[in-house]
């Protein structure tokens, strides 16, 4: 039996981020005679990402308040100020310090052909086409394939048909795991790239800034600037003053290009 096209949406589910030991900030505080300026600037910054790269900026000057660096005569006294500061000087190593971890469903082969190249900062685990052997085939349908959307229904369906035709010649059942790896993987070669995978990805703030503002850019991608318009929404949300240099500029086709004050911090 041959399935039918199964259209599929991209979809970003954030599944983690970076949380605080709160005793070990305390203990830090301490080290530095600095537990009034902890409990001050803790009552006004509940972030924790945000709150750990403030906590390792300030490590490098000792600025946890007035006299413990005596070089230090003045200190940025709130996380926005702190974090603007950051942002605008380039200081953009201490963003490094915090991650985030989303989950990207039903992607196609060509966006994480693209995602993988951003090396710095990042870590991926992808759906194996060498262990799964799918039993769809999902697509999502760019917006200029739309007006031929059946076309490509009937093109993705011909290939199914091929690939399932292919499966039928061996004898899965007698087969070694081993055996259905190689196979399963020699296989795939005949699927389409743009067949929906799933991959998650972790990357660090100063990583994630940059990706969003390259891949939001017009001359990228249909379909990683739809995952990374996505990824920006959820930072910009998130992590304010990280990401709060962010705006929104909206294209004549109706997307979102996401341009920072300060790039490649
Ligand atoms: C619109 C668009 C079109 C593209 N077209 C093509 C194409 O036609 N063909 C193609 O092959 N690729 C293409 N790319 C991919 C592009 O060339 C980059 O490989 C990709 O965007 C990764 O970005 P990055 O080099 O900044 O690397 P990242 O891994 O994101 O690194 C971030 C930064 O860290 C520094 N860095 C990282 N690694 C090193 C290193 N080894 N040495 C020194 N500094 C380092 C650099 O400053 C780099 O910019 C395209 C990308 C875009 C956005």
């Amino acid at each position: 039996m041959i399935n039918q096209l199964n259209p599929v949406e991209p979809l970003v589910i954030k599944l983690a981020e970076t949380r605080l030991n709160e005793e070990g900030v305390r203990q830090l505080a301490e080290h530095y005679t600095a537990l009034e300026w902890l409990q001050a600037a803790r009552s006004l910054q509940s972030n924790d990402s945000e709150f750990l790269i403030e906590l390792a900026g300030r490590t490098c000057y000792k600025s946890f308040g007035v006299g413990i660096n005596p070089n230090v005569t003045r200190i940025r006294g709130n996380s926005k100020d702190y974090l603007t500061n950051v942002l605008e000087k380039g200081d953009g190593s201490i963003l490094e310090h915090a991650t985030v971890t989303f989950a990207f469903l039903n992607v196609s082969r060509v966006f994480t052909h693209e995602v993988v190249r951003h090396r710095a900062g990042t870590a991926m685990s992808q759906e194996s086409l060498r262990y799964v052997r799918p039993r769809e085939i999902g697509l999502w349908i760019p917006p200029d394939l739309q007006p031929a959307s059946s076309k490509v229904s009937d093109a993705v369906n011909e290939i199914e048909r091929r690939y399932r035709d292919l499966e039928s010649q061996f004898d899965w059942d007698r087969m070694s795991f081993e055996q259905k790896k190689r196979v399963t993987s020699a296989l795939r070669r005949i699927l389409p790239d743009g067949m929906a995978t799933h991959l998650i990805w972790t990357a660090n703030h100063r990583t994630i800034r940059w990706v969003v503002e390259m891949r939001t850019d017009p001359a990228a991608e249909v379909e990683i600037r739809k995952v990374f318009g996505k990824v920006a929404e959820i930072c910009m949300k998130d992590y304010p003053l990280l990401y709060g240099d962010f705006t929104r500029n909206k294209l004549p086709d109706g997307t979102i290009q996401y341009l920072p004050k300060f790039s490649k911090v």
